[in-house]
């Protein structure tokens, strides 16, 4: 306890919310807390993840005890694998609880496509030899799953990295991608993602989302009235989590 409290000051850090956990001090923690895989450790350890960044420390706890967050740090703060270990390590869990069976489980939508391909190569990276799959949704896959032909169900991806128009455009013409188990919904870069028109998007895509289990996640780089309202209007009883910025 004492030892967060050292930390939390160290970093910087506000975090705000009932029942906060404790942030990591190193990865490693997290076998222990929540026995995340050992592979996935491998693969953060294999790529040069070494240590925890702040947001890290503290949101992924978070995120693994199925919490809703908002979280605010600087760009380049490591926001990426603070939201895909927890993402990742909650899919093993619910596919170790569910006879394997393989579901759309994890949902991430970025303001842009460059965006949603780097997060999307980030993850294949973490997920090696873990059996689980994630796609980003370009113009190729978004036609695969309107001409659906069977051979591509999307059963078959666990994750699916997006933009919000791409996402809505597919969802309201066919009923061909099925968001109906999504367990893991982030919104990343939430400044620029719903800059106008913001909340009819976020209200489509979150109509689909009807999994009572859903969290979601808002990470962003500076907090404004846009978030807010986001998170005040979807999230019951969230973590907010402010990083290395100075009190209003
Ligand atoms: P943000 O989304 O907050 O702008 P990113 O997630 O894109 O930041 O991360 C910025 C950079 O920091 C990336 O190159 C990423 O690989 C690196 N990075 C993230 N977490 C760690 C970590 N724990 N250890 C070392 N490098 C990291
Ligand atoms: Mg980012």
């Amino acid at each position: 306890k004492e030892q967060a409290i050292e930390l939390r000051k160290q970093f910087g850090s506000k975090v705000t919310g009932h029942d906060i956990p404790l942030p990591i001090g190193s990865f490693e923690d997290l076998i222990s807390r929540f026995k995340l895989s050992k592979v996935l450790l491998e693969n953060l350890i294999k790529n040069g993840f070494s240590e925890p960044t702040p947001i890290q420390s503290e949101s992924i706890p978070s995120s693994l005890f199925k919490r809703d967050i908002i979280a605010c740090a600087p760009t380049g703060s490591g926001k990426t694998l603070a939201f895909l270990i927890p993402m990742i390590q909650n899919i093993i869990d619910s596919r170790n609880n569910n006879e394997d069976e393989v579901q759309l489980r994890g949902l991430i939508v970025t303001p842009t496509k460059e965006l949603a391909q780097q997060i999307n190569g980030q993850i294949n990276k973490l997920i090696e030899n873990l059996n689980i799959k994630s796609g980003y949704l370009n113009k190729s896959l978004a036609s695969k799953f309107r001409n659906d032909n069977n051979k591509i169900k999307n059963s078959k991806f666990d994750i699916i990295v997006t933009t919000p128009l791409r996402l809505i455009d597919l969802i309201q013409n066919t009923k061909s991608l099925d968001l109906s188990k999504v367990e893991n919904l982030i919104f990343d870069e939430a400044d620029t993602l719903f800059q106008t028109d913001f909340l009819s998007q976020t209200d489509e895509i979150l109509s689909h989302l009807t999994n009572p289990k859903l969290l979601k996640n808002i990470y962003s780089a500076t907090i404004t009235s846009h978030v807010e309202e986001l998170a005040n209007n979807i999230m019951k009883d969230p973590i907010r989590i402010i990083i290395g910025l100075k009190e209003a």
